[in-house]
């Protein structure tokens, strides 16, 4: 990636600059995966940054969201009602009410006492509640373990013992109506052995469902797929050809059933990045410490995943040397990398984070009183 390095120099830092070129690219890279009963919902949690949203609305795409703000931001933005879908193990009753207003396209239910919520709160409105079960497959993601949602130990989705009785009970229910199920079994993975043990677990459950004469018409795989935060310029578009064949391989669909996806992270995550300067740089008893003034408040997947960004000096390339690169907020954890060769640094230095498109800028805090950042993009540089 190439940045607009003079007019960077112009702007106060911290912030966040969007690629909408790469982003535009990599939404296209998708679109070329996709068949006719293949639908993407971008998972909006990754990031809401309304220039961001913009593109992804222009492609197409569909949204999946976790909560009432997100339903809201993405209506804002443009995103039809009827590509929502609606996740989450404790959705509040305005936010189910919301969602029942705008129409949107489907619940992913995590749980009995929320099915008959939303049947009572649909009644209350005098609508039919279109529901998908978000079914926990105990399979275990090769990923971070704080970023694994489907194993049977974790707060998300219904056990797979108890899908045949809860599809069994929307049949007694005069507002809700079930079309589908919904799988989500984590973030950040590379390893497709992972999502072909999810299109077998997928397969073992529409033959069980089959064997009830069941057959939704919708089955949802989530998102998760990873993207190289140690190469970004070597990998900037993740690997969809690998991961829709996986899908299309293993997964065994029925006549007419349409397959939906969960995207987050691989669409916006190396389009971001986050942009600072160096304040300081100050040698330690036994270390020497980059101290830059971006830090956990804009950026706190390293703190808080032990996640990696990759770092670099956008003005200086001139030698090398070590530093642990550091934010400057009064936690110990406001660490982005340690032990890290990079050119030599001098105050006033452009640092880059890069692939801090996902889960970046919509993580920011007001920790000790900080703004939040700002965001840019190549249109507007
Ligand atoms: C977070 C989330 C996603 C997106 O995950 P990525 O790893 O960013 O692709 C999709 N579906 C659900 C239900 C989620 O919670």
């Amino acid at each position: 990636m190439t940045f607009p390095i003079e007019k960077f120099n112009t702007l106060r830092t911290p912030f966040y600059y969007y690629d909408t070129a790469l982003l535009d690219k990599t939404l296209e890279a998708i679109k070329q995966e996709l068949r006719p009963n293949h639908h993407v919902h971008y998972a909006m949690k990754a990031c809401t940054n309304p220039k961001v949203l913009r593109h992804i609305v222009d492609a197409g795409f569909g949204a999946d969201c976790v909560s009432g703000g997100e339903i809201q931001a993405c209506l804002d933005a443009g995103f039809p009602a009827d590509k929502i879908v609606f996740a989450g193990v404790g959705k509040s009753d305005w936010e189910i009410e919301l969602a029942l207003k705008a129409g949107i396209f489907c619940f992913n239910v995590e749980s009995v006492p929320e099915l008959d919520i939303i049947n009572e709160l649909a009644g209350q409105q005098h609508q039919t509640a279109r529901v998908a079960f978000r079914i926990n497959p105990n399979v275990s993601a090769h990923t971070h373990t704080n970023i694994t949602t489907g194993r049977a130990e974790n707060k998300f989705g219904i056990s797979m013992e108890d899908m045949v009785d809860i599809v069994l009970r929307t049949r007694e229910m005069s507002n809700v109506e079930c079309i589908g199920l919904h799988f989500h079994i984590g973030s950040q993975i590379l390893d497709m052995e992972d999502f072909v043990t999810l299109s077998l677990r997928i397969n073992e459950l529409q033959e069980m469902l089959e064997s009830y004469g069941i057959v939704l018409p919708n089955i949802n795989v989530g998102g998760g797929l990873g993207i190289d935060y140690e190469a970004p310029d070597l990998h900037p578009i993740p690997e969809f050809k690998k991961y829709f064949d996986t899908f299309r391989q293993y997964l065994r669909l029925r006549p007419k059933q349409q397959l939906h996806f969960e995207l987050g992270r691989s669409i916006v995550a190396q389009c971001g990045t986050l942009v600072s300067r160096v304040l300081y740089i100050k040698q330690g008893a036994v270390k020497k410490f980059l101290i830059i003034d971006a830090g956990m408040t804009e950026l706190i997947r390293p703190a808080l995943y032990g996640a990696y960004h990759k770092v670099e000096n956008l003005t200086s390339a001139e030698g090398e040397t070590t530093y642990d690169v550091v934010g400057p907020i009064c936690e110990s954890s406001d660490v982005f990398v340690k032990d890290y060769r990079i050119p030599v640094s001098r105050r006033g230095d452009l640092i880059a984070l890069r692939s801090a498109g996902a889960y970046g800028e919509i993580m920011a805090s007001q920790y000790n009183c900080r703004t939040l950042p700002a965001s840019y993009t190549n249109e507007e540089l």
